[in-house]
């Protein structure tokens, strides 16, 4: 019986990050287990939930994605609000979008609640073909606001479930 052990209201969850550094890719692999090498821009921003079961508790996990406004840096404040976690991608191959992740930190101070709970995470890790990637810059960057720093890859299924298993377990301890 699933009521008898029903958790908490759904937590929500909003991606944040540069267009094209794989939220979306990182969502539906974790929701549906699919990945596409052409994945089409997101055109609507969607909302995909996800049942978790931790130490016997059932939570669901709202996942909200943006459907592309990131590239105006117009995402509103609905999409912020009640914002119980923050999921902040980059692309481990493009400094820049890891550079704006301090940009998308400065929006949820304004959006979003100030006890947010945050994640980073580096995608594309497959892309990396040498160990030339040093990412102590960005686990310290992640230390200084309270995220754990996660590398992904949405296309081999890397690192993936970690991440949104770390989120809802914060969110969870501290209801
Ligand atoms: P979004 O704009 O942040 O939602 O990014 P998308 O999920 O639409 O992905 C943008 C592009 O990057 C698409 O062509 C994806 O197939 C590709 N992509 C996303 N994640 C990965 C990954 O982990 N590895 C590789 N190699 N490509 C990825
Ligand atoms: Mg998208």
């Amino acid at each position: 019986n699933m009521n008898a052990k029903a958790g908490p209201r759904p937590f929500k969850l909003v991606l944040l990050g540069d267009g094209r550094v794989g939220k979306t890719s990182l969502v539906l692999r974790y929701v549906d287990d699919v990945f596409s090498d052409s994945q089409t821009a997101t055109v609507q921003a969607s909302y995909l939930t996800k049942r978790l079961n931790i130490n016997g508790v059932v939570v669901t996990l709202s996942i909200w994605d943006t459907a592309g406004q990131e590239r105006f840096h117009a995402l509103g404040p609905i999409y912020y609000r009640d914002a119980d976690a923050a999921l902040l991608v980059y692309d481990i191959m493009d400094k820049d979008s890891f550079t704006r992740v301090r940009n998308w930190v400065k929006e949820l101070r304004q959006m979003a609640s100030k006890d947010i709970i945050l994640a980073i995470a580096a995608n594309k890790s497959d892309l990396v073909r040498s160990q030339k990637i040093d990412l102590q810059e960005a686990e310290r960057y992640a230390a200084s606001i309270g995220a754990k720093h996660f590398v992904t890859s949405a296309k081999l299924n890397t690192g993936i479930e970690q991440v949104f298993l770390d989120i809802t377990t914060r969110a969870l301890e501290k209801r």
